[in-house]
């Protein structure tokens, strides 16, 4: 199957300044085969992508995909106080069936919002995968292993990766997860490297969140969440570390050596009061960093938009230089840098031939769009997911003029409001 689509304007995501040029893209299956200016092929498919602009999909680096039934659940707590008093106790009551239509909300607002590719952890991580599958995100996804019932989820992961990560094009990769340093034992996190080493995949682990599991780690083991991990060998396979806030100058040398890298999660760490990520200071010491949402329940939306904004904003005004961090630096955090941090880059991240098609056309004749004197500073700061008009994800359109193709909306909706009036 080959589509061609035209009159778009391009966004690459490739080199380090914007390149916006009027071309047309040539998608051959999966993959972009190529693109150029004006381009007279025979294909199957011809997209007319007039006013839009095209960039590569949102990469969200880390999720919690089934928990959107905390949308404004209890809200206005610091973590700990808000996992241990609201959460767990509904998390203890969710169904397999709820963590499917949990997870396809998040989904979908993800999908309506230009996010392309998540990197979740929870658990009942087989429902999650089916609700990813019937929307055709594209997703690593990990099973959140802490010091109790380790036995189940590590032989979950084992035998998902098994069918998952063998397959070169399978849109669903399998990682392993350890929860945090402060909740995982010196056993647990050897366990978990030891399972990544034989999967020859990568760990998802929440690093240095909030002073207080700073403070248990410290207080525990003598060191930092980082130096923790550190000696533990945690850094010997590729890691996702959401987070990162409380992370000391020692613990950014040997950050630099990481493979993968830092998910900054902005909006949620404002709305927790957990404190604000240096992205600038470890990105200087080049350190990767992507963007992610955390769950709905302490992020409220999924939309990636928010969080490049959120996240422009607070560097601004914690380092007080307007200049410390680019527009089109944030975007390339929510695309190409998100790829790296999930070792996707080859894969997705930019718009050139070879890479996957995965990509999303902003509309872009819009009051608040207008004028255009700064495209990439539009998208960042003016921008927000329902400008997000069309999606492609693997070469195969999931929404179009902002209609899910496959997928009915409201019968979503209905189903997690079932939900939430059982258990909430
Ligand atoms: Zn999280």
């Amino acid at each position: 199957m080959k589509t061609l689509i035209t009159n778009a304007y391009v966004l690459d995501m490739l080199g380090d300044t914007a390149n916006i040029e009027k071309k047309d893209i040539l998608i051959h299956d999966h993959i972009i085969e190529k693109i150029d200016y004006n381009m007279i092929e025979l294909v199957d498919e011809k997209i007319n992508a007039k006013n839009m602009l095209i960039m590569p999909g949102l990469v969200n680096t880390h999720t919690h995909l089934a928990m959107s039934i905390f949308r404004g659940y209890k809200t206005d707590r610091k973590l700990m106080d808000w996992l241990e008093n609201a959460i767990y106790p509904v998390e203890d009551q969710l169904e397999p069936e709820d963590i499917y239509w949990n997870s396809y909300l998040s989904c979908l607002e993800m999908i309506k919002s230009g996010t392309t590719t998540c990197n979740d952890m929870y658990f009942g991580m087989n429902k999650t995968i089916e609700a990813i599958k019937d929307i055709g995100l594209r997703a690593i996804v990990a099973w959140n292993i802490k010091d109790d019932a380790i036995k189940d989820k590590v032989e979950k992961t084992r035998e998902y990766a098994t069918i998952y990560n063998e397959d070169k094009n399978s849109k669903i990769k399998i990682y392993v997860s350890a929860d945090a340093p402060h909740t995982c034992s010196p056993y647990t996190f050897g366990l978990c490297v030891d399972l990544a080493k034989e999967l020859k995949t990568g760990l998802h682990i929440h690093l240095a969140e909030t002073l207080e599991e700073e403070e248990i780690v410290q207080n525990t083991y003598k060191k930092t969440s980082t130096e923790y991990l550190n000696d533990l060998h945690v850094f010997d396979v590729p890691v996702v570390l959401a987070h990162g806030i409380y992370v000391s100058d020692n613990d950014i040398q040997i950050l630099k050596h990481i493979t993968g890298g830092i998910s900054h999660n902005p909006i949620s760490n404002c709305k927790l009061s957990s404190g604000i990520c240096n992205v600038a200071k470890l990105r200087e010491n080049g350190i990767v960093v992507g963007l992610g949402s955390d769950g709905i329940g302490s992020t409220s939306t999924m939309d990636m938009f928010e969080e490049m904004k959120t996240a422009a904003y607070l560097q601004k005004v914690n380092t007080m230089q307007p200049g410390i961090i680019s527009a089109y630096e944030i975007l390339k955090m929510a695309t190409i840098e998100g790829a790296r941090v999930l070792g996707l880059d080859k894969e997705i991240g930019t718009l050139e031939p070879g890479k996957k098609a995965d990509m999303i056309f902003i509309k872009m004749d819009k009051i608040h769009l207008c004028p255009e004197n700064d495209i990439c500073a539009n998208i960042v700061y003016s921008a927000n997911g329902a400008d997000v008009d069309t999606v492609m994800i693997d070469g195969k359109m999931i929404m179009q003029n902002r209609k899910m193709i496959y997928v009915n909306e409201k019968e979503i909706m209905r189903h997690v409001k079932k939900i939430v009036k059982r258990l909430l």
